[in-house]
């Protein structure tokens, strides 16, 4: 066996624990420049609750970003802006709370101020500008998410977009791995049904594609099997009833421990693919994670077949024989929950169309796709892809 494994530092989990946001603070710096997400924040006062923990905690605050969609190159230029221009320090780090839009901000936001070089983020995604890599240290991270989802509170990326040049990469660094996850689950009870229904979606899709990953790692794939024995069976009442709170914390947990197994352990088809649809098509992450995953499955069940069958008890909640029942057990079991989600099963429902299949299948080849576990050509995505029209 021989692996590395990364981690947030510090990872404090439960239900109204983010008034412990200020102490937590605390040990990192004296001043936090926060990035948030969504207006619902301001709205339902938590922004003013943690204002009020950290300046309790002797912590000052400048807001730095704002962001109520999934980042954009422009997002992330202008707050790194901002921030360089505040001189940031040794007692500064970043605070970032909200959805896994404003967490990758924080994230990006972090690991480019202190750079010397003036290039804006681009130059330093994956397969986009010039490939710099962060010479400089990040900005230490505080991340408090406020969906159950992407896990990006523990992940070592940030998904930027740019939507006049067509494209959706990641900055990705070991160093950007947030030095504090803070997950209060409380925080998801005002998120919307088909808001957590997409984004629960995405935590099991990044649960077995992280375990079916061929870069998929021994710790990853224990806490694989942890999410999904969680969230299999909680994510509808997290949906029907958002003040549940023991289908709350299911999810929460379940999203942090997809985020730790994809950091280590890759994704695979489906991410490749839902990063295509977001670009092209304008589809939500966790959205086309969801419309994909069933599809992905059956792509990989042959080269996946054992994987299958280890988790199909967790995934239907029951043993199969022969083995190759528990296969299209799984598959089923997906579809089914997909369609209790009011999720779709075809993407021209989510408005893609024929036209859009051959700039999808070249744009659907990032580091996701590299974690599948067998290659396809691309005539085969494209019918793929074609068959889900
Ligand atoms: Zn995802």
């Amino acid at each position: 066996m021989n692996y590395d494994f990364l981690s947030p530092a510090r990872i404090v989990f439960g239900w109204g624990r983010r008034h412990e946001v200020g102490q937590l603070a605390r040990t990192l710096g004296t001043r936090a420049l926060l990035v948030s997400g969504s207006r619902t924040l301001d709205a339902n006062g938590t922004l003013s609750e943690i204002e009020q923990s950290l300046r309790a905690a002797g912590v000052d605050f400048v807001r730095v970003g704002n962001v109520p969609r999934e980042p954009e190159v422009e997002d992330v230029d202008a707050a790194v802006e901002r921030v360089k221009a505040l001189g940031p320090g040794p007692a500064d780090f970043v605070l970032g709370i909200g959805g896994g839009s404003a967490l990758d901000l924080a994230k990006a936001v972090a690991a480019l101020a202190p750079q010397s070089d003036s290039s804006g983020v681009s130059d330093y995604l994956e397969g986009v500008g010039r490939g710099l890599k962060l010479e400089q240290t990040p900005l230490r991270v505080l991340a408090m998410p406020t969906t159950a989802g992407t896990g990006t509170e523990a992940t070592k990326n940030a998904v930027i977009s740019s939507t006049s040049r067509r494209f959706k990469k990641s900055l990705r660094s070991d160093r950007m791995v947030p030095r504090v996850a803070l997950v209060d689950p409380q925080l998801t009870v005002s998120v919307p049904p088909a808001v957590t229904a997409a984004t629960g979606m995405d935590a099991i899709t990044q649960l077995i594609e992280a375990f079916m990953s061929r870069r998929a790692q021994p710790i990853p794939k224990a806490l694989c099997q942890q999410g999904l024995e969680l969230a299999m069976p909680s994510i509808v009442e997290a949906v029907r009833n958002g003040e549940c709170q023991w289908a709350r914390v299911a999810m929460s947990h379940a999203a942090l421990l997809s985020g730790m197994a994809l950091a280590n352990s890759g994704l695979g088809l489906a991410h490749g693919v839902a990063a295509a649809l977001g670009v092209h098509c304008g589809v939500a992450h966790g959205l086309a994670c969801a419309v994909m995953l069933p599809v992905a499955l059956r792509v990989n069940s042959e080269v996946g077949r054992a994987n299958l069958v280890r988790l199909a008890p967790l995934i239907t909640g029951r043993v199969w024989r022969p083995e190759d029942a528990a296969v299209s057990a799984v598959i089923e079991h997906i579809e089914e929950l997909n369609r209790q989600l009011g999720i779709p099963a075809k993407l021209s429902a989510l408005g893609v169309t024929a036209e859009q299949v051959p700039e999808l299948v070249p744009a659907s080849r990032g580091n996701s796709m590299s974690g599948n576990p067998r290659d396809l050509s691309d005539a085969e995505l494209s019918d793929l892809l074609l068959s889900l029209l």
